[in-house]
């Protein structure tokens, strides 16, 4: 379709081309679903691994051909029409159409809204200097990785997943890191602190210059360059670039302009339905009401809620309870999580983080609630029956090596 003031009908508009938008369109066909669909997508590219992105695809590691979700064929086979390049701008929930940036109007049937999120932006004086670099889409990574030949001394600002994964890449190609986070220990938000402190040990053995409690006042540059970050104590760090990773805004912003509800991104109900008519919303944007109160970025969840989703279109209401699973590649570290600690009112650590092969594991009330598994596949694997099974469990028996988590009876009290 060429871009202008067209008017096209569909019985299913996805707009955003990443985990949710092509597992949804995936989905949809899986489940029998024959009518039209179109995926609206803002990247040009068609849909793609995203963690790849600050992993293997950053190190030079893996090509981008590798990193496509499904090729392009799929596409073609299923008849889900692409529409990429363009970002829907604006939404009528009454009329039922979406309005694109390219001037196009589509009506739906159905509309899933999968867009994803934007990275958070510095706000301090500087922070739109050239020189500063996100990782949300493969555009942001590949204008980065234009510049890394020529830069030395690279700021990372934020010690989340991927400011820590971007600093193990910069690490293994020799480039001079330091790593600024406002916290007092890195991932604050996401892992127990024997997880932060495991990394941070890691990164600073590997030549990382952490500064924990460290808050940016401003970027300083050099004929309109960045040159340094300046913190509030007032110590400038010499950067060739600046790379942020401060976390995300979702994307929701035309769907609550048409009146969805939502504060931090989109509520949703547990069949991944807004409060608007005929519409859904899946992936980092949308936020369970029945969930624990966050929305959830990851590539589980957003795939997930896209299968919701697309069984609900097709009149198979299944409420989306699915366990939680995430993973995170750093140097030779392997780090998988299952289940969602939010909450957590204590921790075991199983194992000993010295021999980089240990859990750290999550309690409410001793009921296991998730775990972070360090190069330990096998507690992964099998802590996933203890999360599901919800039940209180001896902390002795799940800090004991000796014995596996599966092997760990499961009483009902
Ligand atoms: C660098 C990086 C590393 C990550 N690593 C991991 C990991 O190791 N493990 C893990 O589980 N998760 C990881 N994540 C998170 C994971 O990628 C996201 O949770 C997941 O992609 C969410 O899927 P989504 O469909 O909601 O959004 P996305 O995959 O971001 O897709 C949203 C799409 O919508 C498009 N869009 C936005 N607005 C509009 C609009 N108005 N109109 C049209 N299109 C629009 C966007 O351009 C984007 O293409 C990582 C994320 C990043 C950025």
């Amino acid at each position: 379709m060429k871009p202008g003031n067209v008017s096209q009908s569909f019985d299913c508009v996805i707009v955003g081309g990443g985990h949710g938008g092509s597992q949804t369109a995936a989905a949809l066909r899986q489940s029998g679903f024959t009518g039209s669909i179109a995926l609206i997508g803002a990247e040009p590219e068609i849909p793609y691994d995203r963690p790849s992105l600050s992993k293997d695809y950053l190190a030079g590691k893996k090509t981008f051909d590798r990193m496509h979700l499904r090729s392009q064929d799929f596409w073609g086979s299923r008849e889900v029409e692409l529409l990429l390049g363009r970002h829907v701008i604006g939404v009528d929930a009454s009329a039922r159409t979406v309005m694109t940036d390219h001037g196009e109007q589509f009506s739906y049937g159905q509309l899933v809204w999968a867009a994803g999120g934007d990275p958070r932006k510095l706000s301090c004086p500087g922070g739109d200097l050239a020189g500063v670099f996100y990782i949300r889409s493969k555009a942001d990574c590949d204008a980065l990785i234009d510049v890394l030949p020529d830069a030395q001394r690279i700021a990372i600002i934020g010690g989340g997943y991927v400011g820590l994964e971007a600093a193990a890449v910069f690490r293994e190609i020799g480039k001079h890191v330091t790593l600024v986070e406002a916290l007092d220990r890195v991932l604050a938000r996401v892992a127990g602190e024997p997880i932060s402190r495991f990394y941070e040990n890691e990164h600073r053995a590997r030549g990382v210059d952490i500064r924990l409690n460290s808050s940016v006042a401003s970027l300083k540059g050099t004929n309109g360059r960045v040159s340094s970050v300046v913190l509030e104590t007032g110590e400038a760090i010499a950067a060739d670039i600046v790379v942020v990773g401060i976390g995300i805004v979702p994307s929701v912003g035309p769907l609550i302009a048409a009146g969805a509800k939502g504060t931090n991104g989109i509520d949703v109900d547990d069949f991944c339905r807004t409060s608007l008519p005929d519409i859904y919303c899946v992936g980092d944007g949308a936020r369970l009401e029945n969930g624990p109160g966050i929305r959830i970025e990851s590539v589980q969840n957003a795939t997930d809620q896209a299968t919701t989703a697309a069984k609900a279109i097709c009149g198979e209401f299944k409420a989306y309870d699915a366990t939680p699973w995430f993973w995170s590649n750093q140097y030779d570290l392997k780090m998988q999580t299952v289940g969602l600690n939010y909450g957590f009112d204590s921790v075991v650590t199983r194992g000993n983080p010295a021999s980089r092969s240990f859990s750290v594991i999550y309690l409410r009330n001793g009921a296991v609630l998730a775990l972070d598994c360090i190069n330990s596949p096998r507690d992964y694997v099998q802590g996933r029956k203890l999360v599901d099974s919800a039940v209180r469990i001896d902390r002795e028996a799940l800090a004991d090596t000796s014995k596996q988590l599966k092997e760990i009876e499961l009483v009902t009290s």
